[in-house]
């Protein structure tokens, strides 16, 4: 295809058999089209499309060294600014980013820059030359800031971007993780047919390889407080906690069994192996389950009831088709995998049965009035258009905001009125010197890479606190 011609589809397994597998649905390009992909690149002077992601990573660049045949070499060029391009190049939304910008997206489609990135992070991982480990922690002479402690709450993308960067300048870094593994959103939210756990277990390791220590099952605010941390004797602690505690509808029955948030429904199928026969933590097997929300978090949460078995899906969501959050290509998947849609609708109240279990949802019709403050037309409810759908399993998945228990464990930590922690924008620092927080436990729930935008600019800010608390140069 190359030049003037469309971009390279995706090979994807068939939708028939992948809703009964939880192996990646999308497999990835081979060779000969990532090389057909990276040559519609017009390498652009002005590279606008670098302007479009979040970490700056020089696309030209690395889409140069794919069509020079040198694979390792592109991903060496990303990973100069995005140390985790396996996982961006599967789940950042790069439509609304760099692909956003790029100069072929205005007569025809833009360069599939994500596709690209993914193919460059394979290839490298898959063809070890034995350079891509080598860390500080595995030189001769120990740093001397090996002395200076760091601590880090929560082991998703942005703690694990604080710690790596940390690591390598010569810190001594340990994370405090409250689950017993890793990963954050990364591995209980996100499920393995969209991000397969060999890869973040890859990139866990690397972050082990440059010397953080990671300590599992310790809730920071129960175990110990942030204050304990720093009169323990470490330098600076950062917050990366998230945004684990989901909102919910507030409606009548919502406390009915077969009722889920959307975090609690993947916890339980990505972390605890609910729907295994092997695991001790059973989850009924729905027969009609309704997912509330329209959000990546609900496409989620559909596709895994269809893999664990469920016989209807269907996504019950108050505005229409144009306005739903997901990333297009995640609704495109979701639909082929068999989900329903049922649009302009909203629940008024959950129905239960003699048990106390969901058996219906009552329902009113809506229709879309003025754009409200989010840009997107506000959803009026059709006055007594009441009606009823049947369903044994409901999962709210509206998003979620950040956990109250650090900020109600933390004297002068300031925080928003919705909980999200306030930071210097161009340190990460908070309200207490030394305390410094990060990705969705300050913006509220957002992406993979803007949390790894944060740990990057806290890393920096954490550096330049310690070096000058101590005098150093
Ligand atoms: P998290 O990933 O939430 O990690 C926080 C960690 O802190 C967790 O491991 C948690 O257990 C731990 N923690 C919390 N409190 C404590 C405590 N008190 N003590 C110790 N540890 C603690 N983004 C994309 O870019 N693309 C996608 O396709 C996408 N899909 C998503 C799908 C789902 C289902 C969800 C929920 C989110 C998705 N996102 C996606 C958003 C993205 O995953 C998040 O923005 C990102 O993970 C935030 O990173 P974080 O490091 O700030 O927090
Ligand atoms: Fe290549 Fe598109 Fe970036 Fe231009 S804007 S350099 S064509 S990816």
């Amino acid at each position: 295809m190359a030049r003037g011609g469309p971009r390279n589809p995706m090979p994807q397994q068939d939708p028939l058999e992948r809703v009964k597998n939880f192996d990646e649905v999308a497999l990835g390009y081979t060779e000969e089209m990532a090389l057909d992909e990276a040559e519609r690149c017009l390498g652009c002077a002005k590279k606008p499309c670098v302007a479009g992601c979040p970490v700056n990573i020089d696309i030209p660049a690395f889409i140069q060294k794919i069509k020079d045949k040198d694979y390792i070499g592109a991903s060496r060029e990303i990973k100069l600014t995005n140390s985790l391009p396996a996982i961006c190049g599967r789940v950042c939304p790069q439509e609304n980013q760099c692909e956003a910008l790029c100069v072929l997206g205005k007569k025809g489609e833009p360069v599939a820059v994500g596709r690209l990135e993914r193919f460059a992070a394979d290839w490298e991982a898959a063809h070890p030359d034995g350079s891509a480990g080598a860390s500080p922690s595995q030189a001769a002479e120990p740093s001397p800031l090996a002395k200076y402690k760091v601590a880090v709450v929560g082991s998703g993308p942005a703690g694990l971007t604080v710690a790596g960067d940390l690591a390598k300048k010569g810190y001594s870094v340990t994370i405090f993780e409250a689950l017993h593994k890793t990963g954050g959103v990364l591995r209980y939210g996100i499920p393995e047919f969209r991000l397969p756990r060999t890869i973040l277990d890859r990139e866990v390791d690397y972050v082990k390889s440059l010397g953080v220590n990671i300590l599992t099952d310790v809730i920071v605010g129960r175990t110990f407080k942030v204050a304990d941390l720093l009169e323990q004797g470490f330098d600076a602690v950062f917050v990366g906690s998230g945004a684990g505690a989901p909102k919910l509808l507030g409606i009548p029955g919502e406390n009915l069994s077969g009722i889920y948030s959307g975090n609690e429904w993947l916890t339980r199928i990505n972390l605890m192996r609910a729907h295994r026969e092997d695991y001790a933590t059973p989850i009924k097997i729905p027969k009609r389950a309704c997912v509330i929300g329209a959000g990546n978090t609900a496409m989620d949460c559909t596709r895994t009831a269809l893999r664990i078995g469920a016989e209807e899906v269907t996504i019950v969501y108050r505005r229409g088709r144009e306005e739903m959050p997901a990333r297009a290509e995640e609704i495109e998947n979701a639909e082929h995998e068999g989900v329903k849609f049922k649009l302009l609708t909203n629940p008024k109240r959950f129905i239960g049965d003699e048990k106390g279990a969901v058996k219906a949802m009552e329902c009113l019709r809506m229709e879309l009035g003025e754009p409200d403050s989010s840009g997107r037309r506000r959803p009026v409810a059709v006055e007594g258009s009441e009606f009823e759908i049947e369903c044994d399993t409901v999962i709210v998945a509206l998003g979620q905001n950040p956990n109250p228990l650090i900020r109600t464990t933390t004297e002068g930590l300031k925080t928003e009125s919705w909980g999200g922690i306030i930071v210097d924008a161009e340190t990460g620092m908070t309200s207490i010197p030394g305390v410094f927080a990060g990705g969705d436990a300050v913006t509220g729930e957002a992406t993979v890479i803007s949390a790894m935008g944060a740990g990057k600019v806290a890393a920096a800010g954490i550096d330049k606190y310690i070096r000058e608390k101590h005098g150093l140069d």
